[in-house]
């Protein structure tokens, strides 16, 4: 039995209450609604859009999952243009001229997993690293340096960068910035109040790709390989009340578009139960690595462009956040449609920006190589303001 949520034909069971109906409990978690869904409805959904879906979803100031999946198809491509204007306008309008930067800092590439598209994955004859303190304090006053003040955190996965290391490391890093976002392995809600209650601001958790089979096919090994546990960490991350949670997609594992939708469903989910909290999405498509894979969805450049603009329509509020693995020109371009935030001189290998250690530790290959000063210099030659925090704990009484 099928039937349309949000424009959108979802398998139900009708001797349940939908998830999305319910109050946020185990019991609501988004991994419900994803088993209900079926992957093939939702790939039709957007092959059979129309124009008419598309100009109808165009001319609406709040728009549905179905709307947002007018504006994915590729009915929508003769509209780009009028989509990139509106998702400019809309972000102005919201966000003002500016953009906000940031840095991450990776701690350890120790990983536990085996992900097919990363090259950090546990086969990998890579050397390893784990900062400890001294190593980080120097990390720390390398990126300050810089004039960074909202810092990511990313590490592998494994038992050895979990909850003790975090919390012996996370009073070491927050007095030196404002912002504190972290993408680690997905932990329990009792332990993202922990890290919450000693400066974390904000936890990234990409589910890489929402359709179960494809994701057991690219997480061969270890903790990752729980479809279902990664699942619901946004849900975990609510309930623990951090201010910020980004969710994204690996662009390219599996039909884009249908992923995308995926998500824009997450979303909505989330902001439903989790509404204190602020959302943010990236874009990342697969770039790159030893061991690498080919892409089975390509996403051109055009098609991303088409993806953004049709976010920014979709939530007025959303932060977007662009990263260094796009190129430079594309950089350049792509600024000032709907991304509110942007990392720049990004080293992806732990020890990277004291020590600028070897490019065999990194996680995949940054396109975008360009120093912070020449990345500030080319968002004010379009016109934008560089900001290096957004918020500040102390501004919501936290
Ligand atoms: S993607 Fe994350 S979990 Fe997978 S191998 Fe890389 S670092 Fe480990």
């Amino acid at each position: 039995m099928s039937q349309k949520i949000d424009g959108q034909l979802i398998k139900t069971d009708r001797t349940k209450n939908h998830p999305l109906e319910q109050s946020p409990s185990v019991e609501s978690q988004f991994s419900r609604v994803v088993e209900h869904s079926d992957w093939h409805e939702v790939t039709r959904s957007h092959q059979e859009k129309t124009q008419q879906d598309v100009l109808k979803a165009l001319a609406k100031d709040k728009l549905t999952v179905d709307d947002f999946t007018a504006l994915i198809s590729p009915a929508a491509e003769p509209y780009l243009l009028d989509m990139v204007a509106k998702s400019e306008a809309l972000t102005k309008q919201r966000f003002g001229n500016t953009l906000s930067l940031f840095a991450p800092l990776y701690l350890s590439n120790t990983c536990a997993n085996e992900c097919t598209y990363c090259g950090f994955s546990m086969s990998n004859a890579i050397k390893r690293l784990t900062l400890d303190e001294a190593q980080i304090k120097k990390e720390v006053a390398a990126i300050k340096g810089k004039g960074f003040d909202h810092i990511l955190l990313v590490t592998g996965e494994t038992k050895r960068v979990s909850m003790p290391y975090f919390e012996r490391m996370l009073p070491l890093i927050k007095p030196s910035f404002s912002q504190l976002s972290m993408e680690v392995q997905p932990l329990e809600a009792d332990e993202y109040q922990r890290l919450k209650n000693i400066g974390l601001d904000a936890v990234l958790v990409y589910q890489e790709t929402y359709r179960r089979q494809t994701y057991l096919e690219h997480h061969l090994r270890g903790n990752k390989s729980n479809f279902n546990h990664r699942l619901d960490a946004p849900d975990r991350i609510g309930q623990a009340g951090l201010h910020k949670i980004g969710l994204g997609v690996l662009l390219g594992l599996e039909d884009w578009r249908t992923d995308s939708i995926m998500m824009a469903h997450h979303l909505r989910h989330l902001q439903k139960h989790y509404w204190r909290s602020r959302f943010s999405v990236a874009f990342p498509r697969i770039r790159p690595c030893e061991g690498g894979i080919q892409p089975k969805s390509v996403i051109s450049d055009r098609q991303l462009i088409q993806l953004i603009a049709a976010w920014r329509l979709f939530d007025r509020d959303l932060e977007m956040s662009l990263s260094t693995r796009e190129s430079a020109e594309f950089r350049h371009h792509a600024i000032r449609m709907g991304f509110t935030t942007m990392s720049a001189e990004s080293k992806t290998q732990p020890g990277g920006y004291a020590d600028d250690a070897e490019v065999a530790l990194e996680q995949f290959e940054i396109s975008d190589e360009r120093s912070v000063q020449e990345i500030a210099e080319m968002i004010r030659s379009q016109g934008k303001e560089v900001v290096w925090k957004d918020w500040d704990p102390s501004l919501s009484g936290l």
